[in-house]
């Protein structure tokens, strides 16, 4: 059952459970692993919550009503599992499946597929479901997981909402979070005065952010540039942001925080976001932080964060 991967996965956990009890679900979701053990069975409890009549009415977790069985037994007759036929999926695939959706009667309220290894869908097979990426049908949910969204053809990627699962133990690795950034510090990796001041920059500036909005692109060089010089620093200001955020939601959540003590800054974000627009920036500094290794012009990076943070809807 969803619920279950409150703890392990809670950013994506946080975005689907929202997107049921609101009933707002995207069309389609481009699911990247993280190397999660679990990622199918995350994927299909999701899908129970869509499909479940029981969660419907109720918003909570069903997971054992005459439905739920049948779909863990893989015979629910709305849901569609493609994978690789030999190393590419193929159009076929695809055509074979939306003849089969435009010519069965639906039953119940949505329809759902979901496309293993969509890194794996080439130009031609790719072409076949564009159209329906293109012209979302209220009844149908596209689910397409990859190992890596990078490897998905950019065409797919950007029609689907993006959601990055996190490895199994990124949660533990928390704990020892302080003692990992100062270990960064001392292996001369972060040029840095203290390691907490170089923290507080980056609060500090996200808290700037938050009651100045655009207007943060004018102060970045005041505000950041001076703090945040490299690689290295770049890639720790965005786990300190990724950490902030998540300890925001959990005030939201009223979840004890794990890093952050509560403050008046926390308490004037949560209120000032809806939950939805928590796990909206969350999902994407977690998407821009992937960038810093490939060598991006950190200057921009800056830039497109925060014209990305303010596309919030
Ligand atoms: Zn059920």
């Amino acid at each position: 059952m969803l619920d279950g991967y409150k703890n392990s996965q809670p950013i994506a956990y946080q975005i689907l459970k929202n997107a049921i009890i609101n009933d707002k679900c995207s069309h389609a979701y481009l699911i990247e692993t993280g190397g999660f053990y679990d990622t199918f069975n995350f994927v299909m409890s999701f899908v129970k919550s869509l499909l479940c009549p029981k969660t419907k009415l109720t918003k909570d977790n069903c997971g054992n009503c005459h439905q739920c069985e049948v779909i863990d037994s893989g015979n629910f007759p709305e849901i569609e599992i493609i994978e690789p036929d030999g190393l590419w999926i193929k159009k076929e695939q695809l055509q074979n499946l939306q003849k089969e959706f435009n010519t069965k009667a639906l039953i119940g309220n949505k329809r759902i597929y979901i496309i293993k290894q969509a890194d794996r869908l080439n130009k031609s097979s790719a072409n076949s479901i564009l159209k329906f990426l293109e012209e979302p049908d209220n009844n149908l949910v596209a689910i397409l997981i990859t190992d890596n969204i990078y490897n998905v053809l950019s065409t797919i990627r950007s029609r689907c909402q993006v959601l990055r699962l996190q490895t199994f133990n990124q949660k533990n690795d928390n704990e020892n979070y302080i003692e990992k950034l100062k270990k960064m510090v001392k292996s001369n990796k972060i040029k840095s005065d203290t390691i907490e001041e170089k923290i507080t920059k980056v609060i500090e500036f996200v808290n700037y952010y938050e009651k100045q909005h655009m207007n943060t692109l004018l102060y970045m060089g005041k505000i950041w540039n001076v703090y945040i010089t490299n690689k290295e620093e770049t890639e720790m200001a965005y786990e300190i942001m990724i950490n902030y955020y998540k300890d925001i939601l959990n005030y939201q959540l009223n979840k004890p925080l794990e890093i952050f003590e509560i403050n008046d800054n926390i308490k004037t974000i949560a209120k000032n976001n809806t939950q939805d627009e928590i796990c909206y920036k969350l999902n994407k500094i977690v998407e821009l932080k992937e960038l810093v290794k490939y060598n991006i012009n950190l200057n921009l990076l800056m830039d497109k964060l925060i014209i990305t943070l303010e596309g919030v809807i």
